[in-house]
């Protein structure tokens, strides 16, 4: 089998309302997306969604994507698809970095390896374990009584864990904190996401605190080092997000005891490919994960409930799902949808869903190798 051709779509996603990011430091109101379709000479055609939450959160950039496939596409055409290895040794050579901008690709090319041999990508991604993953809300920084509720309004919504933006003042925050872990309910989750915006001193400040609290805090602070040195004076855990990006980083975590929860954002580390390195270390060392796509539609969440079906209960913490924040959908009533809180990676072959035509139109660009077969 080989690739044939690769198409590209770009897409603007608006959300339904304006997000401000951990103390409001980062506001937008519109995602910038970008649609792949990688077709073979057999007929299949994968897809894949690149989408970074703003261009502020992380160093990835919607039109980065484009420009990075633009380079590498040459290098993927004629190559076999199911060989995602290879796949991603060949966009290594041709585009060293730049992860954001190979995951859609690596998507796609799990998307036809699926469809090729009849399995679901979490089944052949190692197999599929079958209880639905809970569905993380995304709870803005305000008052503790405007956190609340919003929470409210997930709860009646069947969330039951809960990603609460805190990081803007140390005293406001620890008001913060104990105020909702008064009203939180049994069985109920509250991750504390500080976004990195806290100083070491606030993170020791808060985060000591509050320490007659059973609460998790992820990516207290900006690097690694000082995530590490936050990790030595406090005792609650913590889980590592913006700054998980390589396999270097998930080995550094494990044998420096950074954290003790782990937060894989598919896209930003490169696709399924790269994210399954990660999460077996992590497993071999006992470290819980979480799954998220960095943002999109249903083809985004889509490959991250497949990629976090695959860990095993308890291991599998929560997934984070972007369709009900924004105002189009391309493939409406089709691939994983959230019923009661929860998310199921669905059962066809290949990621199990498809943008409608329609709703696509034209594709921006087309890249194909003269040399290859035609389809
Ligand atoms: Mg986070």
């Amino acid at each position: 089998m080989k690739i044939t051709c690769i198409k590209l779509w770009h897409k603007s996603l608006p959300l339904a309302k304006p997000y401000w990011l951990s103390g409001g430091r980062l506001k937008f109101e519109v995602l910038d997306s970008t649609f792949i379709r990688v077709d073979t000479d057999e007929g299949l055609s994968g897809w894949g969604e690149g989408c970074p939450w703003g261009n502020t959160y992380l160093p990835a950039h919607g039109p980065g994507i484009r420009a990075g496939i633009e380079t590498m596409a040459p290098a993927i055409l004629g190559m076999d698809p199911r060989r995602t290895n290879h796949i991603n040794q060949a966009m290594d050579l041709t585009l060293p970095g730049h992860r954001y901008a190979k995951a859609p690709l690596d998507i796609a090319c799990w998307d036809i390896a699926g469809q090729a041999a009849g399995l679901p990508i979490a089944e052949l991604m190692g197999g599929c374990y079958p209880t639905p993953t809970p569905v993380a809300s995304s709870i803005s920084t305000g008052t503790p009584q405007e956190m609340l509720a919003e929470i409210e309004d997930y709860r009646e919504r069947g969330y039951r864990v809960h990603s609460a933006k805190v990081g803007a003042d140390t005293v406001e925050d620890i008001e913060r904190v104990r105020f909702l872990e008064t009203h939180r309910n049994r069985g109920e989750v509250i991750f504390y996401d500080v976004n990195r915006a806290w100083t070491r001193a606030e993170a020791v400040t808060v985060m000591n605190a509050v320490v007659d609290l059973p609460v998790t805090f992820e990516q207290p602070c900006e690097t690694l080092e000082d995530c590490l040195a936050v990790r030595r004076l406090t005792s609650h855990p913590i889980s590592i997000d913006e700054r998980l990006d390589t396999l270097a980083d998930m080995t550094r975590i494990v044998s420096e005891g950074i954290a003790e929860l782990i937060n894989i954002k598919i896209n930003r580390v490169g696709g399924l490919t790269r994210a399954a390195r990660i999460r077996d270390l992590a497993l071999a060392h006992g470290i819980g994960i979480s799954v998220m796509p960095t943002g999109g539609t249903v083809l985004a969440d889509t490959d991250a409930i497949h990629f976090a079906q695959t860990i095993p209960d308890p291991y599998r913490l929560r997934v984070w799902s972007c369709q009900d924040m924004i105002t189009v959908d391309p493939a409406p009533g089709r691939g994983a949808r959230v019923e009661d809180g929860m998310l199921s990676a669905p059962g066809g072959p290949g990621l199990g869903v498809a943008p409608d035509d329609e709703w696509l139109g034209k594709p921006d660009v087309v890249y194909s190798n003269e040399n290859s077969e035609p389809v």
